[in-house]
């Protein structure tokens, strides 16, 4: 009998625990929610003055929330406003624009952490752009034509913004032109990290989706990349395989023109080795890249659009096998590491 009413008591005591647990689940998962929405946690006053002018650009744009065309660029996170850090926006912008990371219609574009905040909103159709920018006590709104001609012509576009806008301009409209193009997403993400979007970058990008498909890890190895000009390109590469010159994966050096001329192929000169290191096995294997002018195109690469193999462009100058210290050779401060794979 007592065992009964012990068992009971304990029934109780644990449907007791599992409805307060469901209970607090629930707050915590409400107190979460509302740390996520901008609109029911109250905003700091700049950020909510920043996420009012994206309101406004909005309408002055003709865009509704939600609107597909649409599509916000921001450096915030990096950017200040009188010193304060600006990541809530970061959450003010789907509230008010719809526009979201996961939608692929918002993008944070790497600026230094002391640069004014700014965003920008972008009408797809139009090629309307409204640039707000802190330029210090106030939010300054600029109204710009961002067509994308203005990349082919230096001159117009200069003069297409003025101000705040006009410093971040090119990087702007060369990253809303490839959004617009439906460049694939991973190409977005070096654009991103490099802040425009470039042939350089594009080549870059190239270049890397060849290592993967060509030349990619077997097991035990990583790669190390030795770069021979210090260009755009190198952006993609260290995005594509987190290969940073802080975790000793990618190393610079640059060779004067006269050097690279000398190991030029069909007028392909270096751009990048990557190397397969396998420190187990005292094992290295190494390709030179470079890109050729002739079948690369440029800014246009890499859309959806491409009917030929966008890979063609990117060229094997030389292939090359040591062992493993050979990337740590071709490294070397002051070598020219073409010199130690063409064997000089
Ligand atoms: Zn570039």
């Amino acid at each position: 009998m007592k065992t009964a009413v012990q068992s009971l008591l304990l029934a109780l005591l644990l449907l007791a625990v599992a409805v307060s647990g469901i209970q607090c689940k629930s707050q915590g998962d409400k107190e979460e929610g509302n740390a996520a929405n901008p609109a029911a946690a109250p905003l700091r006053p700049d950020i909510a003055a920043a996420a009012g002018e994206l309101s406004k650009a909005m309408s002055d744009l003709g865009l509704e929330k939600g609107d597909p065309r649409a599509l916000v660029l921001t450096n915030a996170g990096y950017g200040k406003i009188d010193g304060k850090t600006t990541e809530a926006f970061a959450d003010a912008v789907p509230s008010v624009s719809g526009c979201s990371i996961g939608k692929r219609s918002l993008f944070f574009l790497h600026t230094p952490i002391s640069a004014p905040f700014w965003f920008a909103l972008y009408r797809r159709d139009t090629g309307d752009l409204a640039f707000c920018s802190w330029t210090g006590g106030k939010f300054e709104v600029q109204k710009i034509k961002a067509k994308s001609e203005l990349l082919a012509d230096r001159k117009a576009m200069s003069q297409a913004a003025t101000g705040t806008a006009a410093r971040f301009f090119f990087q702007i409209l060369s990253f809303a032109d490839a959004w617009k193009q439906g460049v694939e997403w991973d190409l977005l993400k070096c654009a991103e990290f490099h802040n425009h979007r470039c042939g350089g970058v594009t080549g870059g990008y190239l270049a890397g989706k060849y290592i993967l498909s060509k030349f990619p890890l077997r097991e035990g190895e990583h790669y190390v990349f030795v770069t021979t000009a210090p260009a755009c390109p190198i952006d993609a590469i260290q995005v594509m395989f987190d290969a940073t010159a802080g975790k000793k994966k990618l190393f610079s050096t640059r060779m004067s023109d006269d050097e690279a001329a000398k190991y030029e192929v069909d007028g392909v000169r270096p751009m990048v080795i990557v190397m397969r290191v396998n420190d187990l096995t005292d094992a290295c294997e190494g390709l030179v890249l470079g890109l050729s002018r002739g079948a690369f195109r440029g800014e246009a690469a890499a859309s959806k659009d491409g009917d030929r193999d966008e890979l063609e462009c990117v060229k094997v100058l030389k292939a090359f096998s040591g062992d493993s210290t050979l990337a740590a050779k071709l490294a070397e401060t002051g070598s020219n590491p073409c010199a130690v794979v063409w064997g000089e």
